[in-house]
């Protein structure tokens, strides 16, 4: 088999890739949002090559590619409208394509310098936008929000046992606080941790859907006269289930009386810092020890695309410094990643940010969540105009709507988003 692919190969390959994207991209609405094969034919499907007998490279893209059409859901049919895998803005495309050709690895600086230096100045630049400041801003691009979430336990850890990095737990009953509203990644986070999802205490919910503070401080002061070791509280700035924002700046202040690290899990919601009309809901983030911000959600880069930040610009390096005789030498003036993050060998993540704000540059992300912010309030006002009602109360365009005939239906409510779903 003659793995070279030549020049004219390649092009003939980027052409019709190109061409299939294009069309992809231009005719989205054709594809159905949801797909319409069951499991068993999608797996036949997929398991129908053997890999014995190499197949004609045009071929073979275009069985992937239709494939891809038929076992996936549409995120770029104007129809979609699921908020947290969003159609991609088209320079993360570019920048994907682009950062995979070039084979970098973002384990160290010596190796990639250029990529690592573009992830240490977006990291300096959300961390601004947030209000965080120099030299304090900190931070690691990320996989996803869940990988995020989990720095921040690893990194509360770390701040609160100095020797954390060295004998871990040992003795140790450490506690975390959020709503019952937060992500369930924290349950996953506490579990990889070490700490187990029973030491995640999530309190009890306002009608409003956020944290509830009263209660909060209650659970608190049990917990300290029970000897246990209360360790962070973590705030939701934009929940998955409804869009409520906590109180910040009172979760800031409880943390700062009892010395916890107060992590904002933002991922969604965060996305509101990049207008400056519309992020009045983040006030008090930027009193935060770390926040989670998925700029793979709003802000529609491809997957993974998470950023972790933390204004405390020691404790990933306390956490996750290492030296390795392979790795090239360390310097003192250059981070590099593998001794900075839970990752060893990674692609770059924050390429593909970058190459949209050239493109787009601050303004263009303004407008979209701002375009988004009135496509919310559109939608809103359509349903109830027609007699549905909106029973969430948030900036986000984050909708939970009823028809009042299927208040407390809950099984036929389940039928309708059913069939809703297999409509495509
Ligand atoms: C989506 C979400 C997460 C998880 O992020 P991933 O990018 O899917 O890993 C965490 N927290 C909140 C509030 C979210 O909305």
């Amino acid at each position: 088999m003659n793995i070279a692919f030549t020049k004219r190969k390649r092009g003939e390959l980027y052409e019709l890739t190109s061409k299939i994207i294009d069309e992809y991209l231009d005719n989205s609405g054709d594809n159905p949002v949801t797909p319409r094969i069951d499991q068993s034919e999608i797996r036949e499907r997929t398991r129908n090559y053997n890999f014995e007998e190499p197949i004609e490279f045009k071929h073979a893209i275009q069985i992937l590619t239709k494939l891809l059409r038929d076992g996936n859901l549409h995120s770029s049919n104007p129809r979609y409208m699921g908020l947290f895998v969003p159609k991609v803005l088209f320079p993360g495309v570019i920048a994907d394509t682009l950062t995979a050709a070039f084979n970098p690895n973002l384990g160290s600086w010596g190796h990639a310098p250029f990529p690592v230096e573009v992830e240490t100045y977006l990291i300096e630049e959300f961390g601004r936008k947030f209000g965080y400041s120099l030299p304090n801003i900190d931070g690691v691009f990320t996989s996803g929000g869940a990988e995020a979430n989990l720095n921040a336990v690893l990194c509360a850890l770390q701040a609160k046992y100095s020797d954390y990095w060295k004998i871990g737990l040992k003795g140790r009953d450490p506690v975390i606080y959020c709503s019952t509203e937060s992500h369930h990644s924290l349950l996953k986070a506490a579990r990889i941790a070490g700490i187990g999802s029973d030491s995640v205490i999530r309190i009890e919910s306002s009608t409003q859907l956020t944290i509830n503070v009263r209660l909060l401080q209650e659970q608190i002061e049990k917990d300290i006269a029970n000897k246990k070791e209360p360790l962070m509280i973590v705030g939701t700035a934009g929940t998955t289930g409804a869009g409520a924002f906590d109180d910040l700046t009172e979760l800031s202040r409880i943390s700062k009386r009892y010395e916890f690290w107060f992590h904002v899990d933002a991922a969604y919601g965060g996305a509101l810092i990049l207008n400056d009309e519309l992020k009045g809901p983040l006030k008090g983030i930027e009193l935060s020890d770390s926040i989670t911000f998925d700029l793979h959600k709003w802000p529609a880069a491809p997957v993974g695309t998470s950023i972790f930040l933390t204004s405390n610009n020691e404790v990933l390096h306390k956490l996750f410094r290492i030296s390795a005789d392979y790795m090239p030498n360390e310097n003192r003036k250059v981070v590099d990643p593998y001794a900075h993050s839970v990752n060893w060998s990674r692609r770059p993540i924050g390429l593909k940010v970058y190459l949209t704000l050239l493109m787009i540059g601050w303004q263009g992300y303004s407008d979209l969540i701002k375009h988004h912010f009135e496509t919310g309030n559109l939608l809103r006002q359509l349903l109830e105009d027609r007699g549905w009602v909106v029973m969430n109360e948030t900036v986000l365009p984050l909708i939970c709507f009823i028809h009042p005939k299927l208040i407390g239906e809950n099984e036929r409510v389940q039928i309708v988003c059913d069939k809703l779903v297999e409509s495509g």
